[in-house]
């Protein structure tokens, strides 16, 4: 297929490579000159501008920064300028509110789109292992799953328009809270005396358990290899996951939900990311309790 792909960032980046390797024509833009070189040599033909992108697509992926970056870019350059025929995916986190506008808008200019956010890093959108939610009709759902396939392990329908988003802030809402839960017991555990290995081995089979602590465990030298042990460099950044914590407090306040952890998950991150800890792995958080 013929594939428009826009933002070759830390994740686009290796996502349109893996569309290439998949025999696709990836036609790529950004308006970063080095991301721009990056994809050249992943095999990406390279162009100026989104519309000189999305010419003659058969479909558009798109992987931004954020919400209003995704409206303006697919309002000006892509609804209208792609053919009508493209099915449009928008792969970049964002507000619930905004994929849904996005998509309504592209629905009445005749085109099929759904957003498809992703669960795993950098390091899964290099290597294909990416899981991708996905809200939009069955009929783009069915369009959007083998494309998907070639960049992750995992396409999952989670519901119609917006529903791919809600379930990306839903669980890292999830993953924020239990890390600093899981943070703060294993200070605790130390200073009430426990090793730490010890308190691993008894809560890691009990009900204390969880992904934080057991794939992913912020304490160096316990458990699996986990950005702890690499003094919290790479990872998931903690300024991601106050982004995703912000938007999953915000969607909560526009829905009516109470989400007193994820409220104060939020709270606790944008300390630690203020104190200067944005780039390091979110579960560096530990380091403050
Ligand atoms: P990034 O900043 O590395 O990449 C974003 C890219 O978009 C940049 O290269 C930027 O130049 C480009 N861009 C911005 N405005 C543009 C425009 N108007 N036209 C064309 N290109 C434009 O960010 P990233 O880490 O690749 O993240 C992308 C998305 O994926 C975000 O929504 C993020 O929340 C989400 N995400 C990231 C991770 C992660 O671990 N990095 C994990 C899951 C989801």
């Amino acid at each position: 297929m013929k594939i428009a792909f826009i933002g070759l960032g830390n994740m686009g980046g290796g996502m349109a490579a893996n569309l290439v390797k998949a025999g696709h024509e990836v036609h790529a833009f950004d308006l970063s000159p080095d991301a721009l070189a990056r994809a050249s040599d992943n095999g990406c033909a390279t162009y100026t501008s989104v519309r000189e992108a999305v010419q003659g697509a058969e479909a558009v992926v798109s992987m931004l920064t954020n919400g209003a970056i995704v409206d303006s870019v697919y309002g000006a350059d892509v609804i209208g300028q792609a053919p009508q025929t493209a099915l449009l995916l928008d792969c970049s986190t964002i507000d619930v509110a905004t994929a849904r506008k996005v998509a309504a808008a592209a629905s009445t200019a005749g085109y099929a789109m759904v957003d498809a956010p992703v669960s795993g890093g950098i390091a899964a959108a290099n290597g294909g292992t990416l899981t991708f939610m996905v809200g939009g009709d069955n009929a783009a759902f069915a369009r959007a799953e083998p494309i998907l396939a070639a960049m992750g392990k995992a396409v999952i329908h989670a519901g119609g328009s917006g529903a791919g988003q809600a379930a990306k802030i839903c669980n890292n809402m999830i993953l924020g809270a239990t890390m600093i839960a899981t943070c703060e017991a294993f200070a605790m555990a130390q200073k009430l005396g426990l090793d730490p290995q010890v308190f691993y081995d008894i809560s890691s089979k009990a009900s204390g358990q969880s992904w934080s602590m057991t794939s992913y465990c912020p304490l160096p030298g316990v458990g699996p290899q986990s950005p702890a042990d690499n003094d919290y460099q790479g990872g998931f950044a903690t300024a991601l996951m106050l982004k995703d914590l912000k938007l999953a407090v915000a969607a909560a306040r526009d829905a009516g939900s109470q989400v007193p952890m994820g409220t104060r998950a939020e709270e606790l991150y944008e300390a630690f990311a203020a104190a200067g800890n944005g780039g390091l792995d979110f579960s560096a958080i530990i380091r403050t309790l």
